[in-house]
């Protein structure tokens, strides 16, 4: 993961028609057709940022969860004052699709002015058949214009009210009523499901995810947040593309995943907002041979940020990877954990032309300066997806 390929002598990329990377390398070793129109562009170019794991359709904010926690509110007091997700599942229900149609197109932009070139959805706020395929059906309608979208069914990511003494019967209402339409509408390419004590068991997790692999979905999992209780090793058991959260991840899981093709995704956003001190063990993850990615999380209740370059320094500070993992970990590491790997998250012949322009000297600023937006310009399949959002002057 350490392993990056600078080049800093008169370095072009040569792209195709189709906005695939046809060369890369110094321009003038590069084989230009006459009829090719040329780009100038200052700054480091790196490969388009790749957020594997988002919630970014939702209603309202949730303000009020933020003031409570500053007053020292503890997660299940929240709830039981009407916070929590069930607010956000409340708001999603309650709004229209075309507000958040709206509403997910602006923070798509947000996205792609940070850098971003392909943003994994989720859908999760629903919990119905109906308010799930209405956030399935606003992700689908939204993709085309860009970043690049992943889609993801969500359904068990809480246990809804009408269902909370009757947790298995809402397992049953996923796997049996809400999947089945979720694939043969085409509306997702990954299931996701919270494994964690009190949200969803290793078992019931075990059901949604078999489930889901029946309906020819990819797996995706929420696992050892705030408990070792096996989510990770759950993930390995059943080849998931990648295991996310993973900070109270056990020795075991870490042992599993470490040895799988299995991505761990680690959110230090997350932790961040939540006022956590972030532990997550992305240095024995990397030493052990694993491959770890970063991504925002990006959400109204626990995190609220979108940029994956301020990720990438939090993984350095936080999380101890060095610059260049971090930069792998935005990159080539997030397009596996979107199961992308093959084209997107490297420069290279054969990739997808997404790319992100960022206004530094020294690709490691990426991940230095944090609160500041040093991307200038940004391309999907070689196409602009964001072009001069004001202009950040070189700050060394
Ligand atoms: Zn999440």
């Amino acid at each position: 993961m350490a392993d990056l390929e600078v080049l800093d002598k008169d370095p072009a990329v040569l792209i195709d028609d189709n906005g695939y990377v046809a060369d890369v390398g110094r321009r003038s070793d590069l084989e230009i057709p006459g009829e090719c129109s040329e780009v100038e562009v200052d700054g480091v170019l790196f490969p388009g940022f790749v957020d594997s794991h988002t919630h970014s359709v939702f209603g309202a904010a949730r303000l009020a969860d933020h003031e409570r926690r500053a007053r020292g509110t503890d997660y299940m007091a929240i709830a039981a004052e009407g916070g929590g997700i069930l607010s956000s599942v409340q708001s999603v229900r309650e709004t229209s699709k075309e507000d958040l149609k709206d509403l997910t197109t602006r923070r798509l932009n947000v996205l792609a002015t940070l850098g971003s070139t392909t943003v994994e959805v989720k859908s999760g706020y629903g919990l119905s058949l109906e308010a799930e395929l209405k956030q399935l059906e606003v992700i689908d309608e939204v993709s085309g214009s860009a970043p690049d979208i992943i889609p993801t069914f969500l359904g068990a990511h809480e246990v809804p009210a009408e269902h909370r003494e009757r947790p298995d019967e809402y397992v049953d209402l996923v796997v049996n009523e809400m999947m089945p339409v979720v694939g043969q509408k085409g509306l997702a390419r990954f299931c996701d499901v919270f494994c964690e004590p009190g949200v969803f068991t290793v078992d019931q997790s075990r059901r949604v995810l078999e489930g889901a692999r029946k309906c020819g979905l990819m797996l995706k999992i929420h696992a050892d947040e705030l408990d070792g209780s096996g989510g990770a090793e759950l993930a390995v058991e059943l080849g998931a593309v990648s295991a996310d959260h993973l900070a109270a991840i056990s020795p075991g899981g870490i042992e599993a995943i470490s040895q799988s093709d299995t991505v761990a995704v680690f959110l230090p956003g997350t932790m961040l907002f939540l006022g956590k001190s972030c532990v997550a063990p992305a240095r024995q993850i990397i030493a052990a041979g694993g491959a770890v990615a970063l991504a925002t999380d990006f959400n109204p209740g626990s995190s609220p940020g979108m940029s994956l370059p301020l990720m990438g320094a939090m993984g350095v500070s936080q999380l101890r990877m060095l610059p260049a993992e971090a930069v792998v970990a935005i990159t080539v590491n997030g397009a596996a954990a979107v199961g992308e790997a093959a084209t997107r998250g490297q420069i290279a012949a054969g990739f997808r032309a997404d790319l992100t322009l960022a206004s530094v000297r020294d690709w490691r600023e990426l991940v230095y300066w944090y609160g500041v937006n040093l991307v200038s310009r940004s391309w999907v399949k070689g196409s602009p997806c964001h072009s001069g959002y004001g202009s950040v002057n070189y700050l060394s």
